[in-house]
């Protein structure tokens, strides 16, 4: 089943035009035709049941049906990630928003080696991997901004810093409870001393070990957010129908 995020409220009887790569994408490359079905979804309507109800030129047109799944909200779990590479943090996006995160939050830190970051690319990655994974919403992809300002005017959750260093506890030991929370990623330089110590001396801030590897930064972002979602997030829920 084709799914397609819009922006466009989402309710019976309304009708929509997908953007042109979405129009090609179904018309074309998928080679849907008039009444086939798919579905949309917006982040805020629930998964709708749609129809193509007619092929232009320039695109299609897309009739909405009736909804299929009600909105729900996934964990508040956020990715604070330094910037890295275009390719590991595409793929740490993608992943991330598999992994069901709500928000990407690029960080940049001493040893980031990278500053910029293509936020719209970012953001069609994860639309794409929501689409492709059924999320009914996408993660939203911000910043970069800088991990001092960050910690500054952080809101006291519990932020799970993935640590390098030594002297830290495992992960699966110090994970919280809760499902809301933020996980803390570094650069391919890790972190400086100064921003360990400050990281470890927090009050909000749980410092954790990913084993005795060195992961890449996009391995032990998947890594650290497995452990959460099965830990303290929804893949404590199994899937409807568990008894
Ligand atoms: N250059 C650093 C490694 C950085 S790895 C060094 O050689 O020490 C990139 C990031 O992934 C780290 O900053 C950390 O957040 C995370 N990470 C990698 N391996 C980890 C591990 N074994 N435990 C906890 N975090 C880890």
């Amino acid at each position: 089943m084709i799914r397609l995020f819009v922006t466009e409220a989402l309710e019976a009887g309304s009708a929509l035009e997908p953007s042109p790569e979405q129009a090609r994408y179904l018309t074309q490359v998928m080679r849907r035709g008039l009444g086939d079905e798919v579905r949309l979804f917006n982040g805020r309507d629930g998964e709708w049941r749609a129809r193509v109800g007619a092929i232009t030129r320039r695109g299609c047109r897309l009739d909405v049906e009736a909804l299929e799944r009600p909105q729900a909200a996934g964990p508040d779990l956020e990715l604070l990630i330094a910037v890295v590479k275009r390719a590991p943090l595409e793929w740490a996006v993608e992943k991330a928003t598999e992994l069901g995160v709500a928000r990407v939050r690029l960080v940049t830190t001493r040893r980031t080696n990278a500053e910029r970051a293509n936020l719209g690319r970012l953001t069609a990655i994860a639309t794409e991997a929501a689409e492709q994974c059924g999320r009914l919403d996408v993660p939203e992809v911000t910043g970069p901004e800088p991990l001092e300002g960050v910690l500054d005017g952080w809101d006291g959750r519990r932020l799970v810093f993935c640590d390098e260093g030594e002297g830290v506890r495992p992960m699966l030991e110090a994970l919280p409870a809760s499902e809301a929370g933020a996980i803390l990623i570094g650069p391919e330089g890790g972190f400086a001393p100064e921003e360990r110590t400050r990281l470890r001396a927090s009050p909000f801030v749980t410092a954790v070990s990913l084993g005795p590897r060195i992961l890449r930064a996009e391995t032990a972002a998947v890594a650290a957010l497995t452990l959460w979602q099965a830990a303290a997030g929804d893949w404590r829920d199994g899937l409807p129908g568990v008894g």
